[in-house]
């Protein structure tokens, strides 16, 4: 018996939600807002595992309560009865990697645990075979590091764990923002994984975010798709997932340009990686000046665009969008005529709507006709949770440009 059967539903401190605010819930949603709640208890730890109710309608799930924070609840389980503990984080970590290794068959390398989506708010794991890099962004998760740690291991044998806590999102639920942290076994430098049918360096420590961006991996695909024999341009490559993915796909020749000069590095290596070094050259610099004035060496066939979030917030909507305007004007016209962009964009405030609705403009300052061939989102380690459209962020329209 591991205990749970013995705990009652009054275990956990009662959180009460105000009438009429738990369809959301209801509805599959995880998150109550601050403004949302009526009672809660007075002495509240940030991210403590609370009970949450609805005056008339009973129990709506257990979770994170944390009294200072816009997302007041996190749902964890909407069963009264589970305890949440190390057993069941090994079954929500289970689940999580059954539905990874059911996509990406070929190793372990993937997004194993995409937060919400995988109903473990707050927590972000990224698997690179034997070492697994960890971001929490919740105070609960912060709560349950050392059971977290002992989960991950026990159900994937782990060698080495990277917890970073540098994501500016954990300022808002008042934790601190810190180094790269190896709370596990040992990790190396630089990681080699093999994914579809590339290989990457990855470095869980210094790279950006997590390491590596496995949001783009299929996105990569269906642009190699139109690579063959052609001259490709990888603007803001980070470590060269599109440029790569193109030339392993038979581009004929690859432009990678970052401002980074580590990002630029690890492009390098993961190219000689490839065997890819002969038709590739490097560009540090402006990815939008680059189109717009020095295009090296004439037009390109192929030209992907994947910025950094421009909206971090509401905001900044206004000024992200003339900014994504600007650079999608740059690559339409930078693109030989037929060609195709693979313009990206990473901000969640910029929808669907707004985001071709800004390729339309661009469009028309560009004057070019602009086919829409594909509109795709996240990779499918990285499930949208249709019940929560805060876990869709990525956009990607393959564009063909006459
Ligand atoms: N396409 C990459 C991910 C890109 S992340 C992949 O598939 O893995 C965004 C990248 O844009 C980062 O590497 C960042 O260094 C770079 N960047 C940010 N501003 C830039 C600019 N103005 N010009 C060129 N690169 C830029």
């Amino acid at each position: 018996m591991d205990g749970r059967t013995t705990l009652s539903a009054g275990a956990y401190p009662a959180v009460v939600l105000k009438p009429k605010e738990e369809g959301r819930l209801q509805g599959g949603h995880l998150w109550a807002f601050s403004n949302e709640i009526a009672t809660a208890p007075s002495a509240s730890n940030p991210g403590m595992l609370a009970d949450l109710f609805h005056a008339q309608k009973g129990f709506l799930g257990r979770g994170f309560y944390h009294p200072h924070s816009l997302i007041a609840f996190r749902v964890l389980t909407d069963q009264k009865d589970q305890l949440i503990d190390e057993s069941f984080l090994v079954k929500r970590f289970e689940t999580a990697m059954a539905q990874r290794t059911a996509f990406y068959s070929q190793g372990h390398a993937y997004r194993w645990v995409f937060g919400e989506s995988d109903r473990l708010p707050g927590l972000i794991v990224d698997r690179y075979h034997d070492i697994l890099c960890v971001q929490s962004i919740a105070a609960g998760m912060e709560l349950l590091k050392p059971l977290i740690i002992k989960a991950l291991v026990q159900v994937s044998g782990a060698q080495g764990i990277v917890w970073r806590t540098d994501s500016g999102l954990r300022e808002l639920e008042g934790l601190k923002i810190g180094k790269p942290e190896v709370v596990h076994g040992q990790v190396a430098g630089r990681i080699e994984i093999h994914i579809e049918n590339g290989k990457f360096f990855v470095d869980p420590r210094e790279g950006q975010k997590t390491g590596f961006y496995f949001d783009q991996r299929d996105n990569r695909q269906a642009l190699a798709a139109y690579s063959e024999g052609k001259r490709v341009l990888d603007a803001f490559c980070y470590s060269g997932g599109f440029g790569i993915t193109a030339g392993l796909h038979g581009a004929r020749e690859i432009v990678f340009a970052d401002s980074s000069q580590p990002a630029l590095e690890m492009a390098e290596a993961n190219v000689a990686l490839n065997g890819l070094a002969e038709k590739s050259t490097f560009v540090q610099g402006d990815a939008v000046e680059l189109l717009e004035h020095e295009n090296p060496g004439g037009p390109f066939d192929v030209i992907s665009v994947d910025p950094p979030a421009y909206a971090r917030s509401k905001k900044h909507l206004p000024a992200a969008l003339k900014a994504y305007e600007k650079l999608n004007i740059a690559a339409m016209r930078a693109v030989k005529r037929g060609g195709i962009v693979a313009s990206s964009s990473c901000s969640h405030h910029v929808s669907r709507d707004l985001f071709i609705e800004m390729l339309r403009r661009s469009a028309r300052k560009a004057a070019r006709q602009v086919r829409l061939l594909e509109l795709r989102s996240q990779a499918k380690d990285h499930p949208v949770l249709l019940s929560m459209p805060e876990t869709e962020y990525l956009k990607c329209a393959i564009l063909q440009i006459l």
